[in-house]
């Protein structure tokens, strides 16, 4: 918990003031991973053991096994060779722009080496901002697919060349969508549809989807199905309208602030940037978005970090 300038207990700055105070010194930065992925105290990695002492390079000696580990190590910020400051400064510039922040555009303020780089710092973040065992969806859940990205011209609806399928879950009805889910999948049979619904909405919720057949088996999978035919019908079409304004807020998003030209290889990864703000978007501060980055950034292990640094991104 950190106090505020304005005695508020909060665990996060409420603005970039706040900011930069807090995190003038890179030990302010260690010390509040520290809080963050040690909230109850030091727990060695290696044998479990609570009792440690700091060493002079900042590394936890463990008093039973005697290893020792840096708060960074198994993080998003492992093996960089640069200081806490700088990936706050990114967390925190990624987070306070409502609308995120591209790579260009960080190349650009940091004076990056190079595009690729600037990708990486962001793409490092966006690889940790679903978390592990999120709650499942619940109640009236709206389902539908749409194609994404692509650089060929596809024509609009199923079968588009060159585009990404993706599925869309939206809980919630009267206009009011609460929190989102994304997955890329390889085509719209009944298994990664069921999957999809399967894996992110609890048992029982109402499912509501267009009349693709493959939506068939929602009932036997145990949830309650609305299935409405939506080609030309626009009164039908409004069931399904929440799914269809998420797609288009991200269609927008991608193309504003991404400028399009995501490849195919990455576009999940920017999907779950899109939930992560959307489903955040109605926090009191900003701040409360970095610092959940943050903690995500300490608490769930990156796939495949050491590669990902040794073969792409020297940073
Ligand atoms: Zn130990």
């Amino acid at each position: 918990m950190t106090v505020t300038k304005k005695n508020r207990i909060l665990p996060y700055p409420v603005d970039f003031e706040e900011f930069i105070e807090m995190f003038a010194q890179e030990s302010d930065c260690e010390s509040y991973l520290e809080k963050i992925r040690w909230s109850e105290g030091f727990q060695c990695p290696g044998c479990g053991g609570r009792e440690a002492w700091k060493t002079e390079r900042s590394l936890w000696h463990c008093s039973q096994c005697s290893r020792q580990t840096s708060v960074k190590s198994g993080t998003v910020f492992e093996a960089s060779r640069k200081p806490l400051r700088l990936w706050f400064h990114v967390a925190w510039l990624m987070m306070s722009h409502k609308t995120g922040l591209s790579a260009q555009t960080l190349c650009d303020t940091f004076g990056f080496g190079s595009y690729q780089t600037a990708w990486g710092w962001l793409h490092k973040y966006r690889s940790v901002m679903i978390r592990q065992g999120r709650e499942h969806l619940e109640g009236r859940v709206e389902v539908n697919e749409a194609y994404i990205g692509g650089v060929k011209k596809g024509r609009a609806g199923r079968g588009a060349e060159g585009k990404t399928m993706v599925l869309v879950a939206v809980e919630g009805g009267n206009n009011a969508p609460q929190r989102v889910r994304f997955r890329c999948v390889p085509s719209a049979q009944k298994a990664c549809l069921i999957g999809f619904v399967k894996d992110y909405v609890s048992p029982g919720s109402t499912i509501v989807t267009d009349g693709l057949l493959a939506y068939k088996g929602l009932k036997t999978a145990g949830f309650e199905h609305e299935r409405y035919v939506t080609s030309g019908n626009s009164e039908a079409l409004k069931n399904v309208g929440q799914a269809h304004l998420i797609v288009s807020l991200l269609k927008r998003w991608m193309a504003g602030t991404h400028q399009g030209g995501i490849r195919p290889t990455h576009l999940q990864s920017y999907l779950d940037e899109f939930a992560f703000r959307f489903n955040r978007r109605l926090s009191t501060h900003r701040g409360k978005l970095f610092y959940r980055l943050i903690q995500q950034s300490v608490t769930s292990r990156p796939p495949g970090i050491k590669d990902f640094y040794k073969k792409e991104h020297k940073i």
